[in-house]
């Protein structure tokens, strides 16, 4: 029998907070009710918010971040459209595979798994394109399997230098409100997220939110589509009631989350995750190990991948960290398993927690023949936490 909780330190799904899970509690509820809109209109205008736009369409789909990726491409482009895409970790080689099965074609630039979105490969590429054949470009805003954010402001920028009019598709799967994201200052066209990661619910909700030129696309789009039509649920924005039926529960927690965020304010979200991954990247390098991200500047504030030494099996650090110190940590995803794991750092936590996720992370490596010192990474991020802490009022 297991006591006390269990430390869930994966990059999704993520802790849900107890006002979140209260917040689900409720009975059933008619989604054809006159009152229903009062639950669900308001969503739609506050994930506006969260997604850093006056005009995007929001949808929800009952679904998961998945099925927001196919989404987005099926309502706005054509079958054999030429689409440019990066391939540097899990997510985004998923993201590509799917694009070829819809019958799109794939330029794909593969990087090495712990790059970023090649910025200048990008550039080079797209101002070789000066008829348009290329109709989409899509980043990877946070690669979860490797814990590398890319620079999404810069992509927009190489596309305005050679006025390219491709759609820009973001997933944003694990940074949307857990790392700045802004949909209308770096003009994204399709912003995909999901419920489980920053939003901190049950997975459940595959997000979108599609920019007017993706809206104008999709009228004229012919790849085929059927429950995902965006036609079926724009209407939802602005009377709230679905063409199919709605996860009321899910919505019930959204609406708890989205009030947890603005509590807290966005920016100090980010830079909330900014810190508490600081902590563990102090961890990771008193260690001395590496994490697969290469450069400083593309580490993610959501989730840290850590390259254990040659001696030790990641599999056998999870397996422990999970059986003998109630902890989960991220696994090694495709070519990384048995070189990397993962520590997520998202959503609902503290500095506590992060510790916790440290210090089983640390137990279980010696216990699968790593060489570090006991305490090391926990005295490095607890000096990271300390020295960085912002002195709060407390009411007693
Ligand atoms: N994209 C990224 C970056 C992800 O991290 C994930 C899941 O972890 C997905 C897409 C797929 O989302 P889902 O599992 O909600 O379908």
């Amino acid at each position: 029998m297991r006591t006390g909780i269990t430390h869930l330190a994966i990059p999704g799904p993520t802790n849900v907070p107890e006002a979140v899970r209260q917040a689900m509690n409720v009975p059933m509820q008619d989604m054809r009710a006159p009152d229903f809109g009062d639950l669900t209109i308001g969503l739609f205008s506050d994930l506006r918010r969260v997604f850093k736009t006056a005009n995007g369409t929001v949808i929800l789909y009952p679904g998961s971040g998945t099925a927001a990726w196919e989404a987005a491409m099926m309502n706005t482009l054509n079958p054999g459209d030429r689409v440019l895409m990066c391939r540097k970790g899990q997510f985004s080689m998923l993201w590509a595979r799917m694009a070829e099965q819809l019958g799109l074609e794939v330029e794909l630039v593969d990087v090495p798994w712990g790059a970023g979105t090649p910025v200048s490969e990008f550039a080079r590429i797209l101002g070789n394109d000066a008829e348009g054949r290329i109709k989409a470009v899509f980043v990877t805003h946070n690669e979860t399997a490797t814990g590398v954010t890319s620079d999404v402001a810069a992509i927009r920028a190489v596309m305005d230098d050679v006025y390219h009019e491709a759609l820009l598709f973001v997933d944003g799967v694990s940074s949307i409100a857990s790392i700045d994201f802004r949909m209308d200052e770096w003009r994204v066209d399709l912003a995909v997220t999901g419920s489980q990661k920053g939003l901190m619910l049950p997975a459940g909700l595959g997000i979108l939110a599609v920019s007017e030129k993706a809206m104008a696309a999709s009228r004229r789009a012919t790849l085929p589509r059927a429950y995902f039509r965006f036609e079926d649920m724009t209407a939802v924005n602005g009377d709230g009631y679905f063409p199919y039926t709605p996860p009321t529960q899910l919505f019930h927690g959204l609406r708890k989350s989205l009030d947890r965020l603005f509590e807290e304010g966005l920016e100090n979200v980010f830079a909330r995750h900014r810190r508490l991954a600081e902590g563990v990247r102090r961890a990771v390098h008193a260690w001395g190990y590496d994490l697969v991200a290469e450069h400083c500047k593309i580490y993610s504030d959501t989730v840290s991948a850590i390259r254990v030494p040659p001696e030790v099996d990641a599999r056998d650090v999870i397996r422990g960290a999970y059986v003998n110190y109630n902890t989960s940590l991220g696994t090694g995803l495709g070519p990384l398993a048995g070189k990397v794991f993962r520590i997520g750092h998202l959503g609902d936590l503290n500095e506590v927690m992060c510790l916790a996720a440290i210090s089983a992370a640390e137990m279980a490596l010696v216990d699968a023949g790593a060489t570090i010192d006991l305490g090391s990474g926990v005295a490095a991020a607890q000096c990271w936490y300390r020295e960085s802490r912002q002195v709060r009022q407390v009411a007693l």
